[in-house]
């Protein structure tokens, strides 16, 4: 972590295929927090700050504009050697995230510097489920099924695992809502404890 005073609240990262409880998750985990957590859409941040390109109408999708929103499908910057990415997206939630107390909410997590997170919680369902929640959410076939697909093919866990160290990526099953509530509690024992380690009474 980059600030000079120590965070006093963690950043959490809630990643998943599309579907799978992310805004769900980080809702519930903002009401029963210990410590306040504002929860960062991204996607919806992406919205509001005007940093998508168009909207795709076939796919029902933004297209995010990579020169301000840097959306690295792959896992290093296109357009910066220094290690700097000159990303609008991530020079505005620098200030919000460096603070600490922050739940970041997207499908991918590979975009964020590692010093930012703390804990990345990586959500899973089962397949045919995930299926019938994006079918509810009337998504269409095509982008029903490249979601499915990356489900099963744990894209978004590899990506997470491959972008930050093993001992901060939790995998937890999103099937119900006993592992909705379950969840919750786990990560906020897990907050508990980080600020037990840290002194923060
Ligand atoms: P995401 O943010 O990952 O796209 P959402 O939180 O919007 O997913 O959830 C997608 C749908 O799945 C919603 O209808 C939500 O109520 C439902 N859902 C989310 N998590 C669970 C869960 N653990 N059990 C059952 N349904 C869930």
């Amino acid at each position: 972590m980059s600030s000079e005073t120590p965070r006093q609240a963690p950043v959490i990262i809630i990643t998943g295929t599309p579907g799978t409880g992310k805004t769900t998750h980080a809702q519930l985990l903002a009401e029963e927090s210990p410590v306040p957590l504002q929860h960062i859409n991204v996607g919806e941040w992406v919205k509001e700050k005007s940093l998508y390109e168009a909207y795709d109408e076939e796919w029902q999708s933004y297209t995010v504009d990579e020169d301000k929103a840097c959306l690295l499908v792959h896992h290093q910057c296109m357009f910066s050697d220094s290690g700097h990415c000159p990303s609008q997206l991530l020079d505005e939630l620098e200030p919000v995230v460096s603070a600490g107390g922050v739940i970041l909410d997207w499908h991918t997590s590979d975009v964020f510097p590692e010093r930012w997170a703390d804990l990345v919680v990586v959500l899973r369902c089962d397949h045919t489920q995930l299926w019938d929640r994006l079918e509810k959410r009337g998504y269409p076939l095509k982008k029903i099924q490249e979601n499915n697909e990356a489900e099963i093919m744990e894209v978004v866990l590899d990506e997470a695992r491959s972008s930050y160290a093993s001992e901060i990526v939790i995998e937890l099953k999103s099937e119900g809502t006993e592992d909705l509530e379950s969840n919750v509690s786990r990560i906020v024992q897990w907050i508990e404890a980080w600020r037990r380690d840290r002194g923060i009474s």
